[in-house]
């Protein structure tokens, strides 16, 4: 038992590096726990104050005489905020963090509530008016004021921020059609709420479409089992347009007839607007949204909403999970497979396992929903421990799923073809084009670019501060692609000083040059880091697609994600096998969604969609079953592979990562852990099953000049890392004890320098 207790007094982001410590007495002892509210002297004249609890130890860490006892427990103390603390605590045993930076991800940043000036734009004209002033924007090509527009169709009031920042506007072209009273700029003094620009008046209420048997059957066990006090964890599994969105939305109608509150989490930014549209539709202003472009301000107040009842139902990113609802009834997460929902600073958490956590703290069910789930969560919805609901129609009439063809690369190089286009795909562009129907063509080049090679010593050009090759641009300047250096394209080999130096793989701007030459009448759009770097970027070249405004679109992952273009008939998929090879054990089930998604991309409408991917890999078993969109096949082997070498959900995996500015002091460290943990492993019962691999050096050894080591460690029993028996080992409590061993030994040998520990469940 804990004997002392850290409490802070006032939550707010400045006071929570300042906990103070106090006392357990006896009596109290198995009542106090992260979260809880206690009351405490505090100060010269030992008023008692109000205090959470954040974490508990057995040291005092200064003079143990002078710690004062804590009073009591503040009565009926399950707050919104005591809950988050909890959920903070888990959260640092689980991933390994301190509390403060656990803490910090947890509770929003507090800033005064300022009541600030909003502007809004109000459209001004009748339906038909506006119409009319849109065919003629469309006429003379005024993009940007064809963008307002469109939005005003859908919602007449937008706030002017909204309209610069997600439909990238500038001032200059919302002037003129204030000018011409095509729209009124509205002042208004409010409460922040970045909601209010899609609330339209008397919209609200219930779906007009009659829901089918697939999606009534979900609904009706959900809510039944939730009405009979059972809670828990759901997969919907359902291609994309098979009508899970609205599946969401009954349950949560459902849930916010009791009272209760909804997170749902959504992977991509790029998907607020449409997910907004829909919901506000719904549920008008008990919605509201956060994510990353707003203010950290206008992100505080969304959360000071929720947490005084002013709204019911937040959507967001993984943040959003931690939406301080004081009745939080059900968290849905979106696409559940997405990688977004793992977080990559620390704490590392994954949303998935955190919304899991926090709804068991507050009697919530969690609903995933995805077209590929995630390994780990088809695997528990096999053996039962997830509710598993199938859906396998399209929801609109009339939409059926596309054919899909693979081509082998092998034999058209055999038979002569050099080009990146099989005969078949080019054959295939050149009849959409003319039936005036229009082509995504996708690069999958996760992990993967084009760089300059030398031909005579074979020496890829590498940034010198990270271990990757630098990527060459159009703009001949080859750039690293993680820490932003970038050179002029040399003209001799830095290595050899030979002349031939010649490129190597095939980039998004490759291809789209090679478009523009094998198909000269048709409008070509590019899609990649490189186009959607600059605000609003994203939006414009989905908006001029969606419009017909070009034929064929060339992108990488991120056209894949939930966009809909009634008008694409055709997806070809050139190099789907290069995501088949990175260093990472879900390789094969990214490449497996990648290739599903992309496929999903085509005949979205009536008309019947075709997708040819393109492989070196014919035979490979993600190829095929993506091929087949066939999920289970997928898994099934999938998970025969996990099983067989011991990768999750079949273990659980870990990575304990050294990095140094100094190679050989990662490597001394490294050493140092390793020996450790083999004396801790002989040692102790739990810690003798752990596995350990490595260490390796990190896939991406040198980055940003730092060097980085890795030690896997596996594990099939889990009690040992997930601290759930109120064991003594969780990955906090590892960390710690490497952690202070390394320093130990580190003053004994004397060395000098710096070495950083980072755990991972990757
Ligand atoms: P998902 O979330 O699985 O991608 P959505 O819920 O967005 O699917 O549904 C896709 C489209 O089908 C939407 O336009 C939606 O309004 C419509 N839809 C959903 N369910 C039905 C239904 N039962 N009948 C007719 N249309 C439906
Ligand atoms: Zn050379
Ligand atoms: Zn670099």
């Amino acid at each position: 038992m804990a004997e002392f207790a850290h409490v802070i007094i006032d939550i707010s982001h400045e006071k929570v590096d300042r906990p103070f410590t106090y006392r357990i007495p006896e009596h109290l002892k198995d009542q106090v726990h992260a979260g809880c509210l206690v009351d405490v002297p505090f100060g010269k004249g030992n008023r008692v104050r109000s205090g959470y609890v954040v974490d508990l130890s057995d040291q005092a860490g200064y003079e143990p005489s002078k710690i004062k006892g804590i009073a009591g427990i503040h009565a009926g103390s399950v707050s919104a905020e005591s809950q988050l603390i909890q959920v903070a605590w888990w959260m640092k045993e689980r991933y390994g963090a301190t509390m403060n930076q656990a803490l910090k991800t947890v509770l929003p940043v507090k800033q005064q509530i300022r009541q600030v000036n909003r502007r809004f734009l109000r459209c001004l004209l009748p339906p038909d008016d506006l119409k009319k002033e849109m065919e003629i924007a469309v006429r003379k090509g005024y993009k940007a004021r064809e963008r307002l527009l469109g939005a005003l169709a859908h919602t007449p009031v937008i706030p002017y921020d909204m309209a610069v920042s997600q439909l990238n506007l500038s001032p200059s072209s919302i002037r003129p059609l204030a000018e011409q009273g095509v729209i009124a700029i509205d002042s208004e003094f409010i409460y922040r709420n970045p909601a209010q620009g899609f609330l339209a008046e008397g919209e609200e209420g219930s779906p007009a479409i009659t829901l089918n048997d697939q999606q009534q059957a979900a609904i009706s066990q959900i809510c039944g089992q939730y009405d009979a006090g059972i809670r828990k964890t759901y997969l919907i599994h359902g291609i994309t347009g098979s009508g899970k969105t609205e599946i969401y939305m009954e349950l949560i109608d459902h849930v916010r007839s009791k009272g209760k509150q909804v997170i749902l989490l959504i992977p991509e930014i790029s998907l607020t607007y449409q997910t907004m549209m829909r919901f506000c539709r719904r549920f008008g202003s008990q919605v509201s949204f956060i994510n990353s472009k707003l203010s950290a301000g206008e992100k505080y107040d969304q959360f000071e909403r929720a947490r005084k009842g002013e709204i019911q139902i937040m959507i967001g990113p993984r943040s959003a999970l931690f939406t301080p609802f004081k009745q939080l009834g059900l968290i849905i997460i979106d696409e559940e497979h997405e990688g977004a929902y793992k977080s990559e600073l620390t704490p590392r958490y994954h949303a998935r396992e955190t919304a899991q956590y926090r709804a068991s703290l507050c009697q919530a069910s969690v609903v995933l929903g995805s077209a590929t789930p995630s390994v780990e969560s088809y695997s528990k919805a096999e053996s039962g421990l997830y509710g598993y609901f199938r859906i396998t129609r399209r929801a609109k009439a009339n939409s059926v799923l596309p054919q899909v063809q693979v081509v082998d690369m092998r034999r058209e190089l055999k038979e002569g073809n050099r080009s990146v286009f099989s005969r078949k795909l080019q054959h295939r562009i050149e009849e959409t084009l003319k039936r005036r129907e229009q082509v995504i063509l996708f690069l999958n080049r996760r992990g993967y670019s084009q760089f300059l090679s030398c031909r005579s010593c074979g020496d890829a050009i590498k940034c010198p501060h990270c271990d990757v090759t630098l990527t060459l641009h159009q703009n001949h300047r080859l750039v690293c692609h993680y820490c932003g250096y970038q050179i002029p394209r040399p003209k001799e080999c830095p290595s050899c000083q030979s002349p031939y130096l010649a490129p190597f793989g095939t980039g998004t701007e490759k291809i789209e040059a090679m478009v523009r030459e094998a198909f000269p009448g048709a409008g070509v759009l590019r899609m990649d880091l490189d186009t959607t770097s600059k605000k609003g970027g994203h939006e414009e070249i989905l908006a001029a697609f969606g419009s017909h405004k070009a034929d064929i679109l060339i992108g990488t992952q991120m056209i894949v994600k939930g966009h809909d273009f009634p008008a694409v008939t055709l997806v070809g998929i050139l190099a789907a096998d290069l995501s088949l090879y990175a260093p990472d054990y879900r390789c094969g089930e990214r490449t497996f969604q990648l290739l599903t998604q992309a496929a999903g991309r085509a005949g979205r409408d009536e008309r019947p969609g075709e997708v040819i991917i393109q492989t070196y890999s014919p035979d490979h078993y993600c190829i095929q079953a993506a091929a087949a969109q066939d999920y289970e096949g997928f898994y099934q082997k999938e998970i025969a592979y996990r099983k067989l070498l011991g990768y999750p959900p079949a273990s659980v995996l870990m990575t304990l990562t050294v990095s140094s500015l100094e190679e050989p002091m990662a490597e001394k460290a490294m050493g140092m852990i390793g020996l450790w943990m083999k004396e801790f492993m002989a040692q102790d019962e739990l810690a003798s099953r752990l596995q350990l691999i490595g260490p390796v050096n990190a896939p991406i050894y040198k980055l940003n000049d730092i060097y980085r080591k890795i030690l896997y460690m596996k594990c099939n029993n889990c009690a040992i890392i997930s601290g759930e028996d109120g064991g003594q080992w969780s990955p906090y409590r590892m960390l710690t004890a490497v952690r202070r061993r390394l320093e130990e030994r580190w003053k004994t040998a004397g060395a000098g320098g710096t070495v950083s520990l980072l755990f991972d469940f990757p």
